[in-house]
C-alpha cells in the first residue's frame, strides 16, 4: 500500500495515468450513444492497474483531487479530438468520487476546464455512486443543482447497491440510473435479480429517469433487458473498456454492433411468438 501510495503521488507528473473507454449502446438501434472514461494507472512494477486497486488509496490520501481534475481534463480533451476527427460520440461520461465531489473548488475547476477545452457540459455525464449520494444527501443536492444548471447530465452509478431513499431519489436532480452489474450477472437464472431489475426499470420509467444496465455479458441478459424496457446497455457483450487507439478505431466503424443487436432482436421475436 505504501509503495503504491508513493507511486500514485508521482503518477501525474510521470504520465502514468491513462483513460480507457467503454461504449454505451442504445438497445434499439445498436448505436454508440456514449463512451465512459475509466481510469487506469500504469504501475512501474505491476503494469496496468484498474481503479479497484488504487482509488481508495487516492481517496484516503486526498490524491483523488488532482487525479480527478486530470481525469476530467483528459476526458474533455479526448472528446474534443474525437469531435475534430468527425467521430460521432453524443456523450462522454466521467466517474467522480465522493471526496472530489465535496471539494469546495469543484465547480470552478470543472467550469474552467470546459472553457479551456471548448466542450459543452451538455455532452458530459457525471457519474456518482449511489452509496456516496445516499450518505450525504442534503449536502449533495445543492452541488448537484449547480452542476445541473451548468448543463451536465448526472447519473447514479452502481444503482441498487446502497440503501436508497426514494424521497431523495425524487429530489436529486439526476437524469439516469445505472443498474449495478451484480443484478445483471445472474439474469436470467436468479429470480430475485430478475425481480429487482424489473422493479428498478419500472421505477426509473415512472420517475422519468433514463436507465442503463451495466455489465451485460450475454445475449440472454440483453434479451431480458430489451423485453423489459431498458434503454441503454454497457458491458463485455459489446466491448471491454478499450485504450484510446482501439476506441477510436471502434468509433470509425459505421455500425460496429449491428450484428449483435440484430441477432438479439431475432431471438426475442421468436420468444415472443
Ligand atoms: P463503474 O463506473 O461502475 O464502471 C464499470 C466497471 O465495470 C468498470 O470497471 C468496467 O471495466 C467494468 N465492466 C464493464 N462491463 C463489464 C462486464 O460486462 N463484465 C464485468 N465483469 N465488468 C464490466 P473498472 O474500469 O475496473 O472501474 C471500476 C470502478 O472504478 C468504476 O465503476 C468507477 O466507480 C471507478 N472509476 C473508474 N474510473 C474512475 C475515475 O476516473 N474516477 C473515479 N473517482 N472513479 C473511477
Ligand atoms: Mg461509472
Ligand atoms: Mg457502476
Amino acid at each position: 500500500r505504501l509503495a503504491l501510495e508513493s507511486q500514485l503521488r508521482r503518477a501525474l507528473d510521470e504520465e502514468r495515468m491513462c483513460l480507457h473507454y467503454q461504449p454505451r449502446v442504445d438497445l434499439d438501434t445498436g448505436r454508440i450513444v456514449g463512451m465512459e472514461a475509466l481510469l487506469r494507472f500504469i504501475d512501474p512494477r505491476q503494469g496496468t492497474l484498474a481503479p479497484g486497486r488504487f482509488i481508495s488509496i487516492a481517496e484516503d490520501t486526498g490524491l483523488i483531487i488532482p487525479i480527478g481534475k486530470w481525469v476530467f481534463r483528459a476526458t474533455c480533451q479526448q472528446y474534443r479530438v474525437w469531435r475534430e476527427q468527425g467521430l460521432d460520440v453524443p456523450h462522454i461520461s466521467v466517474n467522480m468520487s465522493g471526496r472530489q465531489f465535496m471539494d469546495a473548488g469543484l465547480v470552478d475547476s470543472i467550469s474552467g476546464t470546459l472553457e479551456e477545452t471548448g466542450i459543452n457540459a451538455e455532452n458530459i455525464e457525471l457519474e456518482l455512486t449511489e452509496t456516496f449520494l445516499m450518505e450525504n444527501p442534503q449536502k449533495t443536492i445543492s452541488v448537484l443543482g449547480e452542476l445541473k444548471s451548468l448543463g451536465f447530465n448526472i447519473s447514479i452509478d452502481d444503482f441498487g447497491t446502497a440503501y436508497s431513499s426514494l424521497t431523495y431519489l425524487k429530489r436529486f436532480p439526476v437524469d439516469k440510473l445505472k443498474i449495478d452489474r451484480s443484478f445483471i450477472s445472474d439474469i436470467p437464472d436468479d429470480a430475485d435479480d430478475i425481480a429487482i431489475t424489473k422493479a428498478i426499470i419500472a421505477m426509473a420509467r415512472n420517475l422519468n429517469l433514463w436507465i442503463v444496465a451495466e455489465g451485460v455479458e450475454t445475449e440472454a441478459q440483453l434479451s431480458f433487458l430489451k423485453a423489459h424496457g431498458c434503454e441503454e446497455v454497457q458491458g463485455y457483450y459489446f466491448s471491454r473498456p478499450l485504450d484510446v487507439d482501439t476506441a477510436t478505431r471502434l468509433l470509425q466503424r459505421k455500425h460496429p454492433f449491428d450484428h449483435l443487436i440484430a441477432k438479439e432482436t431475432k431471438i426475442s421475436t421468436v420468444r415472443r411468438i
